[in-house]
C-alpha cells in the first residue's frame, strides 16, 4: 500500500526537474498523476516512463501554459476525467531571473510574477471546486528559499516566491473552513535540476555545484527527490493536520 494510494494528482511543470521527480514519486506511492507543462512533449515522455514502470493509465500528460486561464480550465477538466478526480494539486511550474531592481527589465519582472504567482491563483481558483468532490485534498505550492531570504540580484524571483508564501496561507485559511482541503508551500534551497544550467555554464558543473553547496550549512546542493519526499508527505493523509505551513527543505541555510 503506497503512501498516496488511490489519490489523483495534478502537477504543473512536469516535463523535467522537480515536477518530473514529484510525478514519479507520487506514482511510485500509488497515485494516478497528470503532468502538464508548456513543453507538452517533455511531459508526455515523463508520463510514458511512469506508465512503463507502473502500468498504463497511471500517468497522463497535457501541454499547458500555466499563465493561460482558459487552458487551466480545459486541462483540469481533462485530468479530472482521465483520472476520475483530482485531490492533489502541485503548483510547481516556475521560472527565475537574475537581476537587481536597477538592472531588471520591467517585462521580465512581470513575466516572473505571472508564471510563478498568477499560475497559483488560477490553478487553485479552478481546481478547488473539483477537489471538493473527493474528500481530503492537498494543495502544494513550490516556492523557494528565495521566498524567505532576499538577495540583491533576485528582485523578480524574491518578490514572486515571497508572494507564493502568502497566497498559500490565504488559500489554506479559505479551504480550512470546509475542513477537507489543505494548502502548504515548500521552500527548496538549490536543487540539482536544469534550472541550474546557467550557473553550470558560467562556472563549469563541478565548480557551480561546489560553489552553491558551500553556501548551505549541510554542505551540498539538494537532489530532486529531496523535494519529492517533502511533497509526498504534504500530499499524503499523514499530514492531515498540517495547513498553512512553509516547509523549508534548505540544508539549514535559513536557520
Ligand atoms: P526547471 O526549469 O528544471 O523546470 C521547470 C519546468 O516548468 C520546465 O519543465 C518548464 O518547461 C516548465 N515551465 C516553465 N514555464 C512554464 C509555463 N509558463 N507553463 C507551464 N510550464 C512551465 O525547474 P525546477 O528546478 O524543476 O523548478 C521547479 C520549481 O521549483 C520552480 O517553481 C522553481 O522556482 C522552484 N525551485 C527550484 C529550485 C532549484 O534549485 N531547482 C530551488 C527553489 C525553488
Amino acid at each position: 500500500m503506497g503512501r498516496v494510494q488511490g489519490k489523483m494528482a495534478f502537477i504543473t511543470g512536469g516535463a523535467q526537474g522537480l515536477g518530473e521527480a514529484i510525478g514519479k514519486m507520487l506514482a511510485k506511492e500509488g497515485a494516478k498523476v497528470t503532468l502538464t507543462d508548456v513543453n507538452g512533449a517533455g511531459a508526455e515522455k515523463v508520463a510514458a516512463e511512469i506508465n512503463a514502470a507502473h502500468g498504463e493509465g497511471t500517468a497522463f500528460a497535457f501541454q499547458h501554459d500555466v499563465t493561460d486561464e482558459a487552458r487551466w480550465q480545459e486541462v483540469l477538466n481533462a485530468a479530472h476525467e482521465a483520472m476520475g478526480g483530482i485531490n492533489i494539486l502541485v503548483n510547481n511550474a516556475g521560472i527565475g531571473s537574475l537581476g537587481s531592481v536597477e538592472d531588471e527589465n520591467y517585462d521580465t519582472f512581470k513575466k516572473v510574477q505571472t508564471v510563478d504567482v498568477d499560475s497559483i491563483f488560477l490553478g487553485c481558483k479552478y481546481a478547488i471546486p473539483l477537489m471538493r468532490a473527493h474528500g481530503l485534498g492537498s494543495i502544494i505550492n513550490i516556492s523557494s528559499i528565495a521566498g524567505i531570504i532576499a538577495s540583491a540580484n533576485y528582485v523578480s524571483y524574491n518578490t514572486a516566491k515571497a508572494a507564493v508564501r502568502h497566497i498559500s496561507k490565504s488559500i489554506a485559511l479559505h479551504c480550512a473552513k470546509g475542513g477537507q482541503i489543505r494548502c502548504n508551500s515548500v521552500h527548496p534551497v538549490f536543487i540539482n535540476t536544469p534550472i541550474l544550467d546557467r550557473t553550470k555554464e558560467m562556472f563549469g558543473e563541478e565548480e557551480a555545484l561546489a560553489k552553491l553547496g558551500r553556501q548551505i550549512p549541510l554542505g551540498k546542493v539538494g537532489e530532486p527527490d529531496d523535494i519529492a519526499y517533502a511533497v509526498l508527505y504534504l500530499a499524503s493523509d499523514e499530514s492531515k493536520l498540517v495547513t498553512g505551513i512553509e516547509l523549508k527543505v534548505d540544508g539549514g541555510i535559513s536557520a
